[in-house]
């Protein structure tokens, strides 16, 4: 048996944000300025709504607890994620003390995270990815008008993500034909949005990518991602060299699509400071995205992936 998990109700394509219908005195829950949430919030034609701005990037348990405290006694009857991940994580882990369903409107895209039942916040101080049902959204609306003004370099970085997170979880030995077959059709639209200059295409793409991935796991790219993550890399942009190769050393069916799309987004480069057999060891503890991969990994595998993305040899 399998079992995929998507949000209940999905918006998504043009005027989706316009002509979705909001629920009466929800609390909006957002990282933006009122400049710009205002801007929004007219454009969704939202009425009768309460408004929290205070959520800080990068959200930890504190920023729940403080939504909470202000807004419970107001009894709100939903509450809305706008905004990026920070806006969306803070709402999947405060409904259930809410009560109530959550709608959440990305602002950004790449990560799917509207679509998924993940959800990352701080505990001490120290990120943590957590992964329950219950943050799964009750709607998700999904709409490529917030990529206006985006800079070039940010849309490029969140495409690569979609399209690694898409390809990964195709390769991902916890998924299923479903979850293939969303994989499969998020890199064919993504692919063909970046080839075709069609970018207005990417937040749908993404969603896909969402809901595959969500409901299986990423792989061999995402574990070598991550030493380049701790060196400051913006994930998306590290991903476009690791998911290359990893696809290139996993065989994948995607491998040359993907690295035609990569060079046509034009990502420089990935330069690696740590030492490779170092670096090695710290992905060869990243048993959540080695284990799924579809070849067993070895230490030799992550040092030959490595040794290639430093001399470009993808
Ligand atoms: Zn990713």
């Amino acid at each position: 048996m399998y079992t995929v998990r998507i949000p209940k109700v999905i918006k998504f394509g043009e005027n989706a944000l316009g002509e979705t219908e909001y629920p009466k005195n929800a609390l909006v829950v957002t990282t933006a300025s009122p400049n710009l949430s205002g801007k929004w919030l007219d454009k969704m034609g939202i009425q009768d709504y309460m408004l929290y701005d205070k959520v800080t990037p990068e959200p930890s348990i504190d920023d729940v607890t403080a939504l909470i405290s202000e807004f419970k006694s107001k009894n709100p009857s939903a509450l809305i994620g706008l905004g990026g991940g920070s806006s969306m994580d803070v709402v999947k882990y405060a409904s259930q003390d809410f009560g109530v369903e959550k709608i959440l409107i990305p602002t950004t895209f790449g990560t799917g995270a509207e679509m998924t039942t993940y959800c990352v916040l701080k505990f001490d101080g120290k990120k943590k990815l957590l992964r329950e049902d219950r943050f799964l959204a009750d709607m998700a609306v999904v709409d490529s008008y917030f990529m206006d003004g985006t800079p070039q370099q940010v849309l490029n970085n969140s495409v690569c993500d979609a399209c690694a997170q898409a390809t990964e979880g195709y390769d991902s030995k916890l998924g299923n034909d479903l979850t293939r077959t969303l994989c499969k059709q998020a890199f064919e639209i993504l692919y063909d949005a970046i080839m075709n200059d069609k970018p207005e295409n990417y937040p749908y793409g993404s969603m896909l990518s969402g809901m595959g991935f969500g409901n299986c796991s990423t792989t061999l790219g995402h574990a070598l991602s991550y030493v380049f993550s701790n060196e400051g890399v913006p994930h998306g942009y590290s991903l476009s060299s690791c998911t290359t190769v990893a696809h290139k050393h996993n065989k994948s069916i995607f491998y040359d699509r993907f690295k035609e799309a990569m060079a046509k987004l034009g990502f420089d480069k990935l330069e690696l400071k740590a030492d490779v057999s170092e670096a090695a060891d710290v992905v060869m503890t990243d048993k959540g995205h080695l284990d799924p991969n579809p070849i067993p990994i070895s230490k030799e595998d992550v040092m030959k992936c490595l040794e290639d993305i430093k001399t470009s040899n993808l």
